[in-house]
């Protein structure tokens, strides 16, 4: 069963301020790529006309930037679009948050791949339906169809499967109980959107 996008599960704990600091400019280019091929976006006939995909970085500690709840259908972000996510408490399905608006609704899935490993910097999430198939056609890392994104039942499963080691390698991970749902990784966002562009190509 597909899931609705754009709805936040977690209990958020937000502050209105101003955009962050930091030098957001590598991630926006990755996130202009992203829209340009449809993996982040909003359109009235997919996911219920919701904004979907979304991406972040790391911002010292366990602490990231995270694009804002909704903004999927924006062609370019300005750092205003972006916002902080201070703390988590994955299994007290709590979020801590500061920015111009909400982060987005998957701050959670964000916030249980930092925790993996220290050296990872940029996560991405992204829907696109023909990759989707394809990484779960062929067996690469991904959570069962019964597992809900978001959840700390998600944030269980992908640290079995780091901790088995094949998604510390291939570091993408294809959500099965998510609708085309698609995260990549890494200690770059360079990094990260190289792994994700390089299975779209094999997807095609
Ligand atoms: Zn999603």
């Amino acid at each position: 069963m597909a899931e609705q996008e754009g709805v936040i599960k977690y209990r958020l704990d937000f502050e209105s301020g101003s955009a962050p600091d930091e030098d957001l400019a590598e991630l926006i280019v990755c996130r202009s790529i992203l829209h340009g091929l449809d993996m982040i976006g909003q359109h009235p006939d997919r996911y219920g006309g919701y904004g979907y995909g979304n991406l972040s970085r790391r911002a010292g500690g366990d602490a990231f930037l995270i694009s804002a709840s909704q903004t999927g259908g924006l062609a370019e972000l300005e750092p205003e679009h972006f916002t902080r996510v201070s703390e988590v408490d994955i299994e007290g399905n709590r979020v801590r948050a500061r920015g111009p608006l909400p982060p987005s609704s998957e701050a959670l899935t964000h916030a249980m791949i930092y925790c993996l490993d220290q050296a990872i910097t940029c996560v991405l999430h992204v829907h696109e339906p023909r990759l989707w198939q394809y990484g779960l056609a062929r067996g690469l890392p991904a959570t069962e169809a019964t597992v809900a994104y978001g959840t700390p039942a998600m944030a269980r499963a992908v640290q079995q499967l780091f901790e088995q080691g094949r998604l510390a390698r291939q570091r993408i991970l294809f959500m099965a109980g998510h609708e085309d749902g698609v995260i990549a990784f890494g200690n770059s966002s360079d990094q990260a959107l190289a792994v994700l562009l390089r299975h779209w190509i094999d997807s095609r």
